[in-house]
């Protein structure tokens, strides 16, 4: 059974950027809603034993009747997981190691950070944007839904996940998703991108548990 993760900070850790109230609703109604979704397909299977890693990488080989809602709810655990997981109350740095390797590709962490912005104002409807490794290049990249990038290759790691769904901002950005996002990005845990950075180039993704 997929176990809803816990957060390593508080509801009201994050106000500067997402109030309470909508950390709450995210995590113990979303969140607990995707990961009730997927264990009940899962468990209708008899595949109740099934991690999160054959999740996204299989779940195009399981049964026809339960292939769409393990897509949308295996990606939704997944990416929910990866967002509340990448958030830090405190400020981080970038270790000069990482920001080399970020400004090898995008020049300047800035740039990347606009980029990733960019692609989540350009989402239209409700989706995610995302900073991946994709076959040793970082790269940008939104998906629609609760679509994830594992999903769609094997071979794409997700390492920032940025939620643009409504859900995520409505309550204190309402229609303001472009200051949502500007907001959202400050909250970066630099250590825990650039320790999923480390696994995906090893093609572990026992991170996205
Ligand atoms: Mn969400």
């Amino acid at each position: 059974m997929i176990e809803l993760k816990k957060l390593n900070y508080q509801y009201n850790d994050l106000m500067s950027v997402i109030d309470a109230e909508t950390m709450e609703i995210h995590h113990s109604k979303h969140h607990q809603g995707y990961v009730n979704n997927l264990n009940a397909a899962l468990e209708s299977v008899g595949r109740a034993n099934e991690t999160l890693e054959t999740v996204v990488q299989d779940y195009n080989n399981y049964e026809e009747r339960i292939k769409s809602t393990v897509r949308n709810n295996g990606g939704g655990v997944v990416n929910h997981n990866l967002y509340f997981g990448q958030f830090s109350p405190s400020a981080s740095d970038i270790s000069s190691n990482f920001q080399e390797i970020i400004t090898k590709k995008f020049k300047t962490t800035e740039l990347m950070i606009e980029e990733l912005i960019s692609s989540g104002l350009k989402r239209f409807g409700s989706g995610w944007a995302f900073l991946v490794l994709n076959k040793g290049e970082l790269e940008i990249m939104s998906t629609p839904n609760q679509d994830n990038p594992l999903m769609l290759e094997t071979d794409i790691f997700p390492l920032i996940a940025i939620d643009v769904w409504e859900h995520a901002y409505y309550l204190k950005y309402q229609n303001r998703r472009p200051e949502y996002l500007a907001n959202v990005v400050k909250l970066i845990n630099w250590k825990t991108i650039e320790d999923r950075y480390e696994m995906a180039l090893k093609k572990d993704i026992s991170y996205i548990n």
